[in-house]
């Protein structure tokens, strides 16, 4: 009988049952006692500590600095160490430095200055010089370099819950980042006023992370997979020129010495303005210091607590304005450093972004457990605790286009947001980009659109990744791929695990299951190092929904969602008495002879007359397939008996079936979202989890009972999946334009002129 059919029953039978629903299972690492099967910390979690001294001196006549540090290294692993692992990122821009070699290179048509010195590399001198490692008696300790990792060989091995105390002196010449030798750190100079903006990160050899799913994390500094960093607390003394503006990591312990009296109590009244941004050096101030040029030091003194990593900028054209943050009962002190180059746009929005970004990132994880939150204008974007360097630079005239004033909140909100991923929820960003860049991404998406309900986001909603998923298969890699092995950078890492955590919260967890999760993530991890699988594993663990499958496709896979909505059949349930199906039959008939007798000409026919026996003419002559006989009527009576109330109910209801039969195109499964749009101008959204397609990861179909007739059916009509062909959406079919992008020929302008890297020309022709 007609309830009896079993959904999903037909599709037992479908071959092609590969592992999309499968768990995750040997994928992952093994849960143990330092990390559980939940994601969450375990009982017997540990991490290494890293206390720093540090003083250091800028030379702003020959842009040079030289420091002198001392590292107390606490081995809190169950683990005896014979050697301690630091990095000495500078060297990555030395002349013998492995990352030009690695780039690949050739030759094309029309070649510009920036590939060609990608070729060439440069003659300068450049990268560390270390001029001792000691023991706390001044006596040397025995170390080796190699390219952008120190190992120290301690005298005896540092044992389980033991510390060690070693300095290090040093000293490099920082390097023009307006250069093509780039980076985020170094110098910008700036020929009209004849000064120096140093932005000063990566600049002291750091500690490299040892832990117990990776020992040392000493892969290279290639320049892009960036920084795996331990935790500790600092006491950093830096000493430059006296007209200098200095903003850092921490919070400065002697602004009597370093400040104006007028500076001070400036300060003291951004303290406690919560409302905009006080001015405490201004433009016409740093204006009159840029020409002065004092050769006096001053000596600015910086403490953090809890920090994996310390930065900082200086410069006598540095403007300063700051305000007060309500975070958790404390307040944090927004702040921005800028050039007069970067009004007057910086003035207006730089420390405003600042303050909202930190009330809207900890409204989904926690609160802002800094200080201080410092965004400092140097043409480019890149973070650290408690400061950052962004982009945003008006014209010469101080014009601006929509795109500088919107690409200067975004890469500040960016920036900003780093403080949560990774400075705080410190993830291992030599191997993964994504956890830090794409979770941040995906924070920074909320952040925007927070900001402004029509902020035009570069990165987030589903249908910005499709360019992307649609590319070539040789170049598209998994979101768990290492970060220097990635060919698309900015989808791979950025885009689309953003995307893919946009669509986990709006379409496959929704927002209350996803919001609770993600920030049980982020205060399961605050202050520690969190693996991929922790993320995964406390994503299903707080919210009971199975998401190995979304995992599995969105982050270990390539490929794209493509899913085609084949047919739609259209059913009525028979509820007809015997009379009518055989008054509907015999209708049917008489059209169909009707038809016959138009189609053809019967008199051109030849007419074959069969002689019948009289013995069967009479049988033939009485039987009329269409009169109700009684074995009719009582099979229809006994089969109306047997039906409850409710199945007569269901069987009168008139309702109308609609079979939907999908196709998946793309591989990657997704939730099914069907709008109905009826004939009297309503329509409907059903959604149907990714679960349907377990059985058969291909084809799969759908029936829907609906009181209402059904006009046309639209797949996906929120554009939530990032599927790549929305032509196949639609039923009845239709014809949707697409676009194409036009390309200038061969040996035309567009290669010659980007400036970008010859190495991803290359690829990109391959
Ligand atoms: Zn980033």
């Amino acid at each position: 009988m007609f309830l009896g059919i079993q959904p999903g029953f037909a599709q037992w039978s479908a071959q092609n049952h590969a592992e999309r629903f499968e768990q995750l299972g040997t994928m992952l690492r093994s849960p143990n006692v330092y990390r559980t099967a939940s994601g969450a910390p375990g009982h017997m979690y540990w991490q290494q500590k890293a206390d720093h001294e540090i003083s250091v001196e800028l030379n702003d006549d020959n842009q040079s600095i030289k420091g002198w540090q001392k590292v107390t290294y606490y081995n809190n692993s169950p683990d005896p160490l014979k050697y301690l692992w630091i990095q000495l990122d500078q060297n990555e821009r030395a002349k013998d430095s492995n990352t030009p070699k690695t780039a690949e290179s050739s030759i094309n048509p029309r070649m510009n200055l920036r590939q060609l010195e990608n070729i060439l590399w440069h003659d300068l001198d450049l990268g560390y010089k270390i001029h001792s490692v000691k023991d706390m008696t001044g006596k040397d300790i025995p170390v080796t370099i190699n390219h952008t990792m120190m190992r120290v060989d301690l005298p005896q091995p540092l044992l389980p819950g033991q510390k060690t105390e070693f300095t290090v002196d040093w000293s490099f010449n920082i390097h023009d980042r307006m250069s093509f030798i780039g980076g985020r750190p170094g110098y910008e100079y700036f020929p009209n006023d004849g000064n120096y903006l140093y932005t000063m990160a990566e600049w002291f050899p750091r500690m490299a992370v040892y832990s117990d799913f990776e020992g040392w994390q000493n892969k290279q500094f290639a320049g892009r997979g960036e920084f795996a960093l331990t935790f500790g607390d600092y006491k950093v003394k830096i000493t430059v020129p006296a007209d200098h503006m200095v903003g850092a990591t921490g919070v400065l312990q002697n602004p009597q010495e370093v400040l104006s009296p007028t500076e001070l109590q400036r300060w003291e009244t951004a303290k406690k303005t919560y409302d905009k941004p006080v001015i405490i050096r201004t433009q016409a101030e740093a204006e009159k210091l840029e020409k002065a040029k004092s050769k006096d030091k001053k000596t600015w003194v910086f403490h953090a607590e809890n920090v994996r990593d310390f930065a900082w900028t200086s410069s006598r054209k540095f403007i300063w304005d700051a305000m007060a943050v309500k975070q958790g009962g404390k307040d944090v002190m927004a702040m921005s450093y800028y050039a007069k180059e970067a009004n007057p746009l910086w003035e207006q929005y730089s420390t405003r972004v600042v303050a909202h970004t930190i009330k809207s990132y900890a409204a989904k994880t926690f609160d802002y457990p800094y200080p201080t939150a410092i965004s400092v204008e140097a043409t480019n974007g890149m973070e650290y605790p408690m400061i950052c360097f962004n982009y945003g630079r008006p014209d010469a005239d101080g014009t601006y286009s929509d795109a500088i004033k919107y690409g200067m909140i975004s890469v500040i909100i960016h920036e900003v947001g780093h403080n949560f991923f990774p400075m705080i929820v410190n993830s291992d960003e030599r191997q993964w980009t994504w956890m830090d860049e794409g979770l941040n991404t995906f924070m920074q998406y909320m952040a925007e659109q927070e900001w402004d309900r029509n902020y035009p986001s570069r990165r987030g909603p589903a249908h910005k990744i499709v360019p992307y998923m649609r590319s070539e298969k040789n170049t598209l890699e998994p979101i768990m791929t290492n970060s220097e092995n990635i060919i698309q950078f900015g989808p791979n890492a950025y885009a689309k695990p953003a995307t893919a955590l946009v669509i986990l919260r709006e379409t496959i967890m929704g927002r209350e299951l996803f919001d609770y999760a993600f920030k049980e993530y982020a205060q399961r991890w605050m202050f520690k190092h969190p693996t991929p699988e922790d993320f995964f594993r406390t994503m299903e663990d707080a919210s009971a929904v199975d998401l190995d499958w979304f995992w599995r496709g969105w982050f270990f896979g390539t490929e794209p969602v493509d899913i085609a909505l084949e047919t739609v059949n259209w059913y009525k349930m028979d509820n007809r008495t015997p009379a009518e199906k055989k008054a509907d039959e015999k209708k049917a008939f008489e059209r169909e002879e009707d038809y016959i007798s138009k189609t053809f000409n019967q008199k051109d026919v030849p007419q074959t007359v069969v002689e019948t026996d009289p013995a069967t003419r009479d049988f033939y002559n009485s039987y009329n397939p269409f009169t109700l006989t009684p074995e009719d009527e009582k099979a229809y009576n006994d089969f109306m008996a047997r039906l409850s109330p409710k199945e007569k109910e269901l069987l009168n209801s008139g309702l109308n079936f609609y079979e939907l039969k999908f196709k998946n195109l793309g591989g990657l499964v997704m939730p099914l979202i069907i709008q109905l749009n009826y004939v009297d101008g309503t329509s409907e959204v059903e959604r149907i989890p990714a679960e349907i397609w377990r059985y058969d990861e291909w084809e799969v179909s759908k029936v829907f009972a609906k009181k209402k007739e059904v006009k046309s059916v639209l797949l996906d009509p929120y554009r939530e999946t990032a599927d790549i062909d929305e032509s196949n959406n639609h039923w009845p079919q239709q014809y949707v334009p697409s676009r194409f992008e036009m390309f200038k020929g061969a040996g035309g302008v567009r290669g010659a002129a980007s400036g970008d890297n010859p190495m991803k020309r290359a690829k990109s022709k391959k």
